[in-house]
């Protein structure tokens, strides 16, 4: 696997300008690429040979002509959304002869971690979107998880007399999938058959039920989460198409989109300013979350 990964590494640079590829610093940049694929690939093997999921594709297209279609979220008998994207990757458990799950990973270089209520909130979409998309796609599957996977550097704090396998064990810790798992107890054991607790946001006691704090849904709990975000696509396309366009950024505890946001200068955005105020969001507990978007089915 490591000679794999230098070569890819080699590649990639010899597609730079000389210039570039005999800088120190790029040499340095490209050493450390390389460590991190690396780890991230022995995680990801690690993965999936710990459970009994199988990909069964990869860099999945919808749009811009390649692969699926556009994913279509239909506002109304006129007006429809057309949205492009790629899942990074799709695995299956093949439970029996009439029974899969499917598990859709996406993989992040920052530090994005899966959260309820900012799915509730419309602030992350994709992955909801994306098992959406793939589920009507394929409608013999059911799902089985979300995730998100960091491709990260991970550092291990050393402790002397630390044993090396001591220590990968904690890199393998920060690999662990940040997303939604089904509360189903064949399909946890098929993400993660040993219970580690470091695959997935899942553990189990020792009587073999599910501890509190788990990240999991029911079959009801994903469908009735793909209705409410696939409701808030809708919901967005109406208020761009009604010209509702004015900047509101969301502010959720103390985090909100213009910390970091390279519009700033454009947007003139400031709270000191008539008008300018923030879209300050609730914040609540899972149950909460839960529990509001069963009651918005109920009021359909
Ligand atoms: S700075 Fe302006 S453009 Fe950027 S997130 Fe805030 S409101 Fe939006």
């Amino acid at each position: 696997m490591k000679t794999a990964v230098r070569k890819a590494t080699e590649t990639a640079m010899q597609q730079l300008k000389r210039m570039q590829r005999d800088s120190g610093r790029f040499k340095f940049t490209a050493a450390k690429v390389e460590k991190m694929a690396g780890r991230a690939i022995k995680a990801l093997t690690t993965h999936l040979k710990n459970g009994e999921f199988q990909p069964v594709g990869y860099e999945i297209n919808f749009g811009d002509g390649k692969g699926f279609p556009p994913i279509q979220v239909d506002i109304d008998a006129e007006r429809k959304i057309f949205i492009t994207g790629q899942i990074d990757r799709v695995d299956v458990y093949y439970k029996d002869s009439e029974t899969s799950y499917v598990k859709i990973l996406d993989y992040k270089t920052g530090n994005k971690n899966f959260n309820l209520l900012e799915v509730y909130y419309g602030l992350q979409l994709q992955l909801l979107l994306y098992l959406d998309a793939y589920l009507k796609l394929n409608h013999a599957y059911e799902p089985g998880g979300v995730f998100y996977f960091h491709i990260n550097n991970p550092y291990v704090t050393y402790k002397v007399g630390m044993e090396e396998e001591e220590i990968e064990k904690g890199q393998m810790k920060q690999f662990k999938l940040s997303g939604l798992v089904l509360e189903q107890l064949d399909v946890i054991k098929a993400l993660d058959k040993e219970n580690t607790g470091s695959i997935i946001p899942v553990s189990l006691n020792k009587d073999g039920s599910i501890k509190k704090g788990s990240s999991i849904a029911t079959t009801d709990q994903f469908e009735l989460l793909e209705n409410h975000i696939i409701d808030a696509v809708k919901d967005l396309g109406t208020q761009i198409l009604e010209g509702k366009v004015s900047a509101k950024p969301f502010k959720l505890g103390e985090k909100n989109p213009c910390q970091y946001c390279n519009y700033s200068t454009i947007c003139q955005f400031n709270e000191s300013q008539p008008d300018n105020y923030f879209d300050k969001l609730e914040n609540l507990s899972k149950e909460e979350v839960w529990q509001r978007i069963e009651r918005e089915k109920e009021g359909k």
